[in-house]
C-alpha cells in the first residue's frame, strides 16, 4: 500500500532538516512542492533527484486528480512546503483533506521538522503550556476583532505576519490598547539577518520602526 509522507523541511537554515527526512525525500516515486524551484534548492545541496511535481493552493481539480492517481497506483509520495512544516498556515492541509475524501485509509505519515511558530515559541521565554496559533491574521475584514482577542487572551498568543504589514499590525496593537503584555516579534529565524525584538509593544516598535523590515516574521504575544 502507498504512503504520503508528510515531511518538514527548513524554514531558511539548509541544515535544519532529519536524516529520516532526507531518507524519505530520496526513497518516494515523486515529491509534491509547493514550489520546485525553491525545493530544488534544498534537493541539489543534498544531491536528491527524485522527481517532483508541483501543488499549491489553487491547483486545478486535474492536478489533485493526478496526486490522488498515483497514490492509488500504489506510488509513494512526500509532501513538502516552501518553508517547515506543511499544512501549517499554507496549502498541504487541502491537500490531505482532498486525499481522505477519496482514500479515507491512506497512511499519511508525518516527518516531523522546523514550525516557524514553534521556533519562535520556543525561544520566546513566555508561557508555552497553553498557546493560540492564529496563522496569518485576515488583510481587513475580521482583523480588528482576532487583533482585540489576542488583547485580551489570556494565555500566549501567536502569529504570521509578512514584511508589508508588520509594522501596520504592531502599532494598531498598540492602538487596541495590548499596554504592557510582553511581545516577542521573530525576523528571519534561522537565517543570517535573524534579528528578535523583546518587550512591550511599545519598545519593540520603537527598535522596529528604525530598523529593516524586510523578511518573514513571527509574532508572539504574552
Ligand atoms: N508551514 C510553515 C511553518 O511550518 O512554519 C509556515 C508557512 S507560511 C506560508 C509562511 C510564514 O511563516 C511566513 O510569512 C512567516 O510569517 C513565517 N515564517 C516562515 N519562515 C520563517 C522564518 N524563517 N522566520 C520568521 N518567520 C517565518
Amino acid at each position: 500500500m502507498s504512503k504520503l509522507y508528510i515531511v518538514g523541511t527548513p524554514i531558511g537554515n539548509l541544515e535544519d532538516i532529519t536524516l529520516r527526512g532526507l531518507r524519505i525525500l530520496k526513497e518516494v516515486d515523486f515529491i509534491l512542492c509547493e514550489d520546485t524551484r525553491q525545493t530544488k534548492i534544498l534537493l541539489d545541496r543534498y544531491e536528491i533527484k527524485t522527481p517532483t511535481l508541483s501543488y499549491f493552493q489553487h491547483s486545478s481539480f486535474s492536478k489533485v486528480n493526478q496526486i490522488i492517481d498515483l497514490l492509488k497506483q500504489g506510488r509513494n509520495l512526500a509532501l513538502v512546503s516552501d518553508a517547515g512544516t506543511p499544512g501549517i498556515s499554507d496549502p498541504g492541509n487541502k491537500l490531505i483533506k482532498m486525499v481522505l475524501k477519496e482514500i479515507p485509509d491512506m497512511k499519511i505519515e508525518p516527518i516531523p521538522g522546523a514550525c516557524a511558530a514553534i521556533a519562535a515559541l520556543s525561544i520566546s521565554g513566555l508561557p508555552t503550556d497553553k498557546f493560540v496559533f492564529y496563522g496569518f491574521l485576515p488583510h481587513k475584514k475580521g482583523k480588528e476583532t482576532i487583533l482585540k482577542e489576542i488583547i485580551n487572551n489570556k494565555f500566549t498568543s501567536v502569529f504570521y505576519e509578512s514584511t508589508h504589514r508588520i509594522l501596520k499590525t504592531l502599532n494598531k496593537l498598540e492602538d487596541l490598547g495590548l499596554g504592557d503584555k510582553q511581545v516577542v516579534v521573530c525576523r528571519e529565524l534561522t537565517k543570517k539577518f535573524e534579528t528578535i525584538y523583546r518587550g512591550n509593544i511599545e519598545q519593540v516598535l520603537s527598535v522596529l520602526e528604525k530598523d529593516v523590515t524586510k523578511g518573514e516574521f513571527v509574532v508572539v504575544v504574552g
